[in-house]
């Protein structure tokens, strides 16, 4: 009966063949840069005409980049891509509001494209290895593996299938409203540093410093924390453990990255929520789902014990 129920349900492909799909993915990543040309233009022209930026804009990009950064490391990442801790409802919506405010794209997209990451990591079928193209082309070493896997990969990779990769999302109605939601966040990652602007300065000009430095190149600055771990933590660094992708760790990115770029670490412990494993490794995300953790709004913390650790360092 069994055999009979199996041969029965319905194959769910990885990946959808749709040109309609593949052509909104082209556009969503010629709007982001498209918005980050504007915001380079917009801060340039307004420093040009006497209005540089100053610490109320220094402090807003800080702010909003945290904000959608922690979004997309501890949220879309850590949290509901790999499982690696639980939080209440109310964590789990801010957190995927937060992380939709970086314009990476919808949650469900988002985690269902870095499952697929995991699942073929540096080899056939990873949307954004530097060493091979999804069809199984190997790409040479130097330039051409670095560029593909920093931003160019994102113009036209295949589009993962939610229903197959993100199935647990799609059940979860709540997470799924707010998914559906996505550009209303993306446009209030946008008002949100302009009303700032707008509230601290007294000014028009004052809102339109914030939406450049808060909101557009902010946005940029979130992509290219991504795409640094998409391409440098695959390609420089030491490996720690011993892992079937060519992950790295590197420190240096560490601040940047809110800690994603314990990269190594992650290939290695996928389910853990905080990728610090050496007193010196510096993990902002980690630290701020150990405080959620300690204010009882987070549990069942992933980390990796000492002996899990060791075994897979001496594998190395
Ligand atoms: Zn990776
Ligand atoms: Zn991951």
């Amino acid at each position: 009966m069994s055999s009979i129920a199996e041969s029965r349900r319905p194959v769910i492909a990885r990946t959808i063949e749709s040109p309609r799909m593949r052509r909104s993915q082209r556009r969503h990543a010629v709007a982001v840069v498209v918005l980050s040309a504007a915001g380079i233009l917009l801060a340039g022209g307004l420093a040009v005409a006497g209005r540089p930026p100053g610490l109320a804009e220094l402090a807003i990009f800080l702010v909003f980049f945290t904000i959608a950064g922690l979004g997309i490391s501890v949220g879309y990442h850590r949290m509901f891509t790999h499982q690696s801790f639980k939080a209440k409802t109310p964590v789990r919506v801010a957190l995927a509001i937060m992380g939709s405010m970086a314009m990476q794209g919808t949650l469900k997209f988002w985690v269902a494209l870095h499952r697929r990451h995991h699942e073929h990591s540096d080899a056939p079928g990873d949307p954004h290895s530097p060493y091979v193209l999804e069809d199984g082309t190997p790409l040479r070493a130097g330039f051409a593996g670095f560029w593909h896997s920093y931003m160019a990969w994102s113009f036209g990779h295949e589009v993962p299938n939610s229903a197959f990769y993100a199935r647990d999302l799609m059940r979860d109605r709540l997470i799924s409203r707010v998914n559906d939601l996505y550009f209303v966040w993306v446009a209030a990652g946008l008002a949100l540093p302009a009303l700032a602007g707008g509230w601290i300065h007294g000014s028009w000009i004052g809102a339109l410093q914030g939406l450049a430095w808060g909101g557009l190149i902010r946005i940029y600055a979130g992509h290219n924390m991504i795409w640094s771990i998409t391409s440098l933590t695959h390609i420089f660094g030491r490996r720690d453990f011993a892992t079937r992708d060519r992950s790295t760790n590197n420190g240096w990115l560490a601040l940047f990255t809110l800690g994603e770029s314990w990269h190594n670490n992650h290939h290695a412990f996928p389910t853990a929520a905080v990728l610090r494993f050496r007193w010196y490794q510096f993990d902002p995300s980690g630290l701020f789902v150990a405080a959620l953790e300690k204010t009882g709004l987070a549990w069942d913390v992933g980390r990796p014990g000492k002996h899990a650790l060791d075994a897979k360092l001496k594998s190395n």
